[in-house]
């Protein structure tokens, strides 16, 4: 944003209501400590001064801006930073150029680049501790922060050390969380001090230009909270016209926001250092004195600096060590999981039938595998109808993973279960299909210490006359309770689950596969047999028929001569030709309805049934047997074999009947797809052989029982039916009676097993 746009908040015009925008680098001060000045690189003439500048040389601000830089730094001087920079791009955080002096005066000389200048900063040197010296302390502090085993240790061994080579009162590790709001993780406070350990403090304080600061320099020091800036001289830089840009520049005067806020935590001297992890900023080390101003000298500036470059480097490998073992943990479950889906060759056996299930994934309350609207569920879950009904919403979401860790703050049924499921982290396990994936987490009441009211976050003050708002003023602790939150899923879960995802989309791909391969061979070897079923059948009738004619020949032509014995042998040749006449003939028959194509049209069923009816009437009259028919719907399906099929099941319903009153009912359910059926009252099918009565030749009866028959007629009509792509069951109450059921399209086939 430009800063000089009419509506660019600036040190001149901030309040709380606006330091969220505030042009926190073009405050046009600097702090007393340091010295700037910008020179222009093409004659070296000063451009702008601050004015302490006089302290130092002797000379007024006014009257060396436009001169060379060599009337402050002398020629020699010059010179070498001339020298020092000269292949230097020095666009970004200032680098140390030269150790110099200036009017008897030892300091430090910084340089950068910016604004088409080349900026300046002088601060005193004098520190008392030698270069060496806390070379060797970083060292040692390193080596010791290397061994500490977990993450905590590790925070509070470093504000120990950075503690105790600065002398500051009080350090702490301040981590920034998902909602913008800090915590104090780990501090090193002086004996006495009041602890400030586990305190939340909320987004607001510290805003967003502040923030962009501590992402952009690793180290800030206010060496005097009570300061009185120090103005440039003059305020504008002759190069742009505009103020200059002070982002780079450690002496900077602060906004007035920040130093009111230290005040008011009756802080006298800081000094903050960014922790960034892989890249992004990760928290603050903020160290602070309450006893006194404090400069930390350069030396030492440089010293923490790096410490904490290192405790950022670190701190990512710590956390991946301390996240080692878990990792170990649920990569062994997910290799036994796959292993198992595999194997079974079902998502919901592999994943939820096993002492190692889903839970064992992640750590988690409870976990749910939904597919279509079936839910299997493990441990503490929400119910059935609250998994399908979450089932919907994230398939309404295009997040091939969700993960919160405040359900209810994102979708509000679910806060009627917050307390086993405020966490959920969820994956979808195909892209059309709404299956998914989840994992849940119970609620934990966590009660933050806020370091004041965060509901309350400003006061209003009366201050000359105006009104100006102001960081508020009580520290008083400040509890709240936070409802329906989890312990928020760590980055490593959430990769986890996508890599077990992908694992297991493998698996099912896989799987298809294999499946439509069998398939394709079933189907083919099923034809071949067929075929060899239709010639040997086909060819064993011939020479049949020859044996039983020519019997029946001998019986008629050869009776006067044959014995009674020799006689009733012959008859039981003829009996048997017969027999194996009508297997062979079911054969025949069977194997057929596997080779020919069907011949699909639109049948009405009425004609089909009262065709069956007539056929069968004398069968039926004799039996004394009653029909009911119900009205029934014209499909679409091969009249000649359904046909059959109500042949078969009627005649059967008559044939395995001892009822003094036989009843036979043929009617259909009516779904969006009808489920036909044939119901009787006759002998009934003990459940184990449910399933038997349709394998071929299987008969529970002996042969002549019941009017007999080849036991190949429920196997045609389940593979008549099958060819439609129905399919055929049967109900049954032993003793009274059974139900035959078959549907003729593959959707109804669905319907009737739901
Ligand atoms: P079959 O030609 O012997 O009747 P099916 O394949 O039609 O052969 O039937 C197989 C066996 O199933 C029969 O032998 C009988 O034991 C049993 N069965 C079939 N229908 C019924 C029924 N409605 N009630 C009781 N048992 C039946």
């Amino acid at each position: 944003m430009n800063p000089q746009a009419s509506n660019a908040v600036t040190a001149a015009n901030v309040d709380l209501s606006n330091c969220d925008r505030e042009l926190v680098q073009y405050s046009g001060a600097v702090q007393p400590h340091c010295v700037l000045a910008t020179v222009s690189e093409t004659d070296w003439r000063i451009v702008q001064l601050s004015t302490n500048v006089q302290e130092l040389s002797g000379r007024r601000a006014e009257d060396l801006c436009g001169r060379n830089l060599e009337e402050l730094l002398g020629v020699d001087q010059v010179r070498q930073v001339k020298a020092r920079i000269e292949r230097e791009v020095l666009t970004g955080v200032p680098v140390h150029v030269i150790h110099a002096e200036i009017g008897h005066r030892q300091v430090h000389v910084f340089a950068h680049r910016i604004d088409q200048v080349l900026v300046l900063e002088i601060e005193p040197a004098n520190s008392d501790q030698p270069v060496l010296d806390i070379y060797s302390r970083v060292r040692a502090a390193i080596s010791r922060l290397q061994t500490t085993n977990s993450l905590q240790a590790f925070f509070e061994d470093a504000v120990a050390e950075i503690r105790e080579l600065t002398g500051f009162d009080r350090v702490m590790a301040y981590q920034f969380l998902a909602d913008g709001s800090g915590r104090v993780t780990a501090e090193s406070a002086a004996p006495g001090l009041e602890s400030y350990l586990g305190l939340h403090y909320p987004a607001s304080d510290i805003p967003q230009p502040a923030r962009r600061l501590f992402a952009l320099t690793w180290l800030r020091h206010l060496p005097n909270v009570d300061y009185e800036p120090v103005p440039l001289v003059p305020a504008a830089n002759r190069m742009t016209g505009g103020p200059l840009d002070l982002s780079y520049v450690g002496g900077r005067h602060v906004s007035v926001m920040y130093s009111k806020y230290l005040q008011n935590m009756g802080v006298k001297a800081t000094m903050v250092m960014t922790l960034l992890k892989n890249g992004q900023l990760w928290g603050l080390v903020s160290c602070m004195n309450h006893s006194r101003p404090m400069f930390v000298p350069y030396e030492t500036r440089m010293a923490c600096e790096f410490l904490a470059h290192m405790v950022s480097l670190l701190m990512a490998a710590k956390q991946d060590a301390e996240n080692y073992e878990q990792r170990l943990h649920s990569g062994k479950a997910i290799d036994l999981l796959i292993e198992a889906v595999a194997r079974s060759g079902s998502l919901q056996v592999g994943l939820t039938s096993r002492e190692f299930n889903l839970a064992n994934v992640i750590e988690c309350g409870g976990a749910a595998l939904l597919t279509g609207d079936t839910v299997a569920l493990i441990g503490t879950a929400p119910t059935k109808d609250a998994i399908r009904e979450l089932g919907r919403w994230l398939s309404a979401r295009e997040e091939q993973l969700v993960a919160t860790d405040a359900l209810s703050r994102e979708f509000a049924p679910a806060a009627s279960y917050q307390d086993v499921a405020s966490g959920l982290l969820a994956t979808r396990l195909s892209r059309t299909a709404s299956d998914f994936l989840m994992w849940f987490r119970p609620e934990i009441a966590v009660s933050v210490n806020w370091a004041g009211d965060p509901r309350k976050p400003v006061e209003v003050e009366v201050l000359d006359m105006e009104t100006r708002l102001q960081p508020r003023t009580s520290f008083a602790l400040w509890k709240e309770e936070v409802h329906g939150r989890s312990s928020p899923w760590q980055e490593w879960e959430v990769e986890v689950v996508r890599g077990f995802r992908h694992a297991l989309m493998e698996v099912i791909i896989e799987r298809a596969k294999e499946l439509e391969r069998l398939n394709r061979e079933l189907e083919k070897s099923n034809l071949e047999l067929d075929s060899f079923a239709y010639v040997a059948s086909h060819d064993l009738k011939e020479p049949l028929r020859g044996i039983h004619n020519y019997s029946a020949l001998l019986h008629r032509s050869a009776s006067e001569r044959l014995s009674d014995a020799e006689k009733s042998r012959l008859e039981t040749v003829l009996h048997l030709t017969q027999r194996m006449d009508d297997l062979i003939e079911s054969l025949l028959q069977y194997s057929r309805v596997g080779r020919t194509e069907l011949a699909l049209q639109p049948v009405d069923l009425n004609g089909v049934v009262r065709s069956v009816l007539d056929l069968l009437h004398s069968r039926l009259e004799t039996a004394k047997a009653r029909v009911q028919l119900m009205r029934m719907p014209t499909v679409s399906c091969d009249r000649v074999r359904v046909r059959e099929v109500f042949h078969n099941l009627i005649l059967n319903a008559v044939k395995y009947n001892d009822s003094r009153e036989k009843l036979v009912e043929v009617g259909y359910a009516s779904a969006s797809t009808p489920v036909f059926y044939v119901r009787d009252n006759g002998i009934g099918i003990e459940p184990e052989h449910l399933e038997d009565i349709f394998q071929i030749f299987k008969r529970l009866h002996a042969r002549d029982e019941y009017g007999g028959g080849t036991g190949a007629g429920l196997t045609i009509a389940r593979r008549t039916v099958e060819r439609h792509g129905g399919r055929m069951w049967v109900e049954s109450d032993p003793g009274h009676g059974s139900t035959f059921y078959f549907t003729l399209s593959p959707s109804a086939q669905l319907e009737a097993r739901a």
